[in-house]
């Protein structure tokens, strides 16, 4: 277990994660998995939500995560079509992969 410094936030490599999960991301701290603290698109995904958290406050960001999750639950989504409906995921999942060049057009030359 330890923990690593980025600009903005710390990596807990090996610290506790929810069951199903590779990481979280609570306010200014990623806790990781241990097999999947190399993963450059997850780091990226929850840096992403560091910055949510950052932009929207801590009760901002809460409300908005379990508002879109209940949403979609409350459309008859079952846990995982749900979370993939959830607006933080959705843009921290884009946020992401274009700040890694994933599926985006190359830059002019
Ligand atoms: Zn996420």
């Amino acid at each position: 277990m330890w923990v690593e410094r980025a600009p903005d936030h710390r990596v807990w490599v090996g610290g506790p994660v929810p069951p199903g999960a590779a990481a979280w991301t609570l306010g200014s701290l990623v806790i990781v998995r241990r097999r999947a603290a190399h993963r450059p698109l997850l780091l990226a995904h929850e840096a992403e939500h560091v910055r949510q958290w950052r932009e929207r406050g801590r009760l901002g960001f809460l409300v908005w995560y379990l508002a879109g999750y209940s949403w979609a639950r409350l459309r008859g989504y079952g846990h995982n079509a749900a979370y993939r409906r959830i607006p933080a995921e959705i843009e921290a999942d884009w946020r992401s992969r274009r700040a890694l060049g994933i599926g985006c057009d190359p830059p002019p030359t």
